[in-house]
Parts: structure tokens; C-alpha cells; sequence
């Protein structure tokens, strides 16, 4: 075990409930190197949640890696909201890149079509929009919803996970011209390199806790080749600062990175929460506030059950 000489248990209400979730929960380990947060879903089980483990004592016990800019663009996210709605949230971003939510369940193109073209009226010409369609479509709907998202948008930055497997990203791939981005596809060490294989998309998002910290995420892009977009897994600013090192850190970002997520919280851990000042999030270290820590700690069996799941994953450290 590293020397970890600190544990403190932490849970943050959402603004508004995300995958189930409506509290974010975790465990916040402190070492020589600073804090490193563990937060896993509550749905993983121990293998998984060891490379969540790996990721929060590498960040409390290793410095940061060498940083090649200060300061890392974001891209505001907009939800599946009406057109009046999409537009407000962008002016109010600052951010210069917006990823919009497409496909919902209950929804219909018209209604992505009328979001993304507010989008750009509030983005102007010179903004970038990707679309997030999270796995929804089939490859024939999603060859259809591009085209027509492509034209409103005035031109797609790239879209992401338009189908759920590999196969499908391929087929639209070789169909569409507009990139395509995986997410979901990519949940261990290894699917980047699968999708570069196989030709499935043209950039991957890369989540630091699910690979099993910084240096093995900095692998991880450089073995698959491919542009990377780094991405948080929800987490508090702790978490985040080590999401923004890794986008700091690598030799190319050509992309807004998705880490502009510490609004979704109604509460964190620090004063100063890593939140995108003109689009961009600084690069620097998060120290949760103690008194903020003793806000936002859990009861006594949501702690012991936390705490529970670190010990469990720590058996399977050696596991990846
Ligand atoms: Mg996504």
C-alpha cells in the first residue's frame, strides 16, 4: 500500500440526477503528492474500481506529469433542452465549444435539429459543435441524423458514440465525413487500441480513474495514435485536476476537453472549485477546504460502505 496518511469519505448532490445518480459519492486519499479522489459508480464491482483506486493513489503520491500549456480549453455541455434554453446556456459558458446531447429518449431529430442551430446562432461562426448521441441511434438513423446535424450545425466538430459497438462506429464512419468520437467504447486500457484497429473512430475519450491514473491514460493515448479528448468521470475538483494534468500533459490537444463538469455539483470539496474561466481550466493542484470536507461527509454506513469498496478494490490493485 502507498503511504496514504489521510482517507476522507465525500458526498456531493447533484444538480440534477445523471446515469441514476443524485449524489456523488467517493473517497478522497491524501499523500505525500497531494489528494487523489476515488470515485468509482456505485455499480462497479472491485476489479473495475481498482483502476479508480490505482488513479487516486497515483495522484496522491506521484507529482503531476510535466504540463506543455497552463491552462486547457472546455467545452460546455448542454443537455437535451429546448432551443431557447441550448442558446442561453452557451452565451452564459464563455466556452468557444459546446457539446450538445442528441438522440434523447422521448425526443425527436426535429427537436436536435432546433438545438444545435441555437446552438451555433449563440456560438457564431467561428465556435465548435460536437453532438452526443450516447450510444442511441442505429447505423441507419445515425447516417440520416448527421447529415441533417451536420447542415444545421453549419459544420460538426465530431460526433460522438453515434451506436453502441465497434462494428456500428465503423459502418457509419465509412459513411459519414463528419468524425467520429468513441466514449463508452472505451472503458479499459485496451479499447483504444481495439479502435484504432479496427478503423472504429477518429478520436477517443479518455477518462483518467478508468484507466488507471495519469501515466497510464498518457500510455494509453499514445499507443492508439488517435486524438484525445480527456473527459471527467464526474468527479469533485480534486478528481478533476487530475483529468486537466493529463490534457496538460499530452504532446497534442487539438480538442476542447470535456471537464467543465464542476458545475453539475451543487456542492465541492474546495472554495475554488476548478470551474472554466473563458472556456479554459486552469492547470493546478485542488485542495479540498476541511471545513467543506466536514460538510459533505457522508453518514456513518454510507462512510464505512465506501470505505468498504477501497478496501475491496485494493485487493485487485495488481489485477490490470
Ligand atoms: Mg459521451
Amino acid at each position: 500500500m502507498q503511504p496514504i496518511d489521510d482517507l476522507r469519505a465525500f458526498a456531493l448532490p447533484m444538480r440534477q440526477r445523471f446515469r441514476g445518480v443524485t449524489v456523488r459519492t467517493g473517497v478522497l486519499l491524501h499523500g505525500p503528492a497531494g489528494w487523489g479522489e476515488f470515485s468509482p459508480f456505485p455499480e462497479y464491482g472491485p476489479v473495475y474500481a481498482s483502476r479508480w483506486l490505482a488513479a487516486a493513489q497515483e495522484a496522491a503520491t506521484l507529482p503531476f506529469p510535466t504540463a506543455v500549456r497552463d491552462r486547457v480549453p472546455v467545452n460546455t455541455t448542454v443537455p437535451a433542452v429546448d432551443a431557447a434554453t441550448a442558446h442561453r446556456l452557451v452565451v452564459a459558458s464563455g466556452c468557444r465549444t459546446a457539446k450538445v446531447k442528441v438522440a434523447e429518449a422521448g425526443q425527436d431529430l426535429a427537436a436536435d435539429v432546433e438545438r444545435v442551430r441555437a446552438v451555433r446562432d449563440a456560438l457564431g461562426p467561428s465556435g465548435h459543435i460536437r453532438v452526443d448521441a450516447n450510444a442511441a441511434w442505429d447505423v441507419a438513423t445515425a447516417v440520416l441524423a448527421i447529415a441533417r446535424l451536420d447542415t444545421a450545425a453549419g459544420g460538426l466538430e465530431y460526433v460522438e458514440q453515434p451506436c453502441r459497438t465497434l462494428e456500428e462506429l465503423r459502418e457509419v464512419r465509412s459513411r459519414v465525413e463528419v468524425p467520429l468520437a468513441a466514449d463508452e467504447s472505451v472503458r479499459t486500457a485496451e479499447d483504444p487500441l481495439r479502435i484504432a484497429g479496427l478503423d472504429a473512430a477518429d478520436i477517443v475519450v479518455i477518462k483518467v480513474q478508468p484507466l488507471g491514473g495519469i501515466h497510464r491514460a498518457m500510455e494509453v493515448v499514445g499507443a492508439a495514435g488517435l486524438p484525445a479528448v480527456v473527459s471527467s468521470a464526474l468527479e469533485s475538483s480534486v478528481g478533476l485536476a487530475a483529468g486537466v494534468a493529463l490534457a496538460a500533459a499530452l504532446p497534442e490537444l487539438p480538442f476542447a476537453c470535456g471537464l467543465g463538469t464542476a458545475s453539475l455539483l451543487a456542492a465541492d470539496v474546495t472554495d475554488r472549485p476548478l470551474e472554466p474561466r473563458d472556456g479554459h481550466l486552469d492547470v493546478r493542484r485542488v485542495v479540498p477546504d476541511p471545513a467543506l470536507l466536514d460538510q459533505c461527509a457522508p453518514d456513518a454506513d454510507t462512510t464505512a460502505e465506501l470505505l468498504e469498496r477501497m478496501s475491496l478494490a485494493a485487493a485487485h490493485l495488481g489485477d490490470r
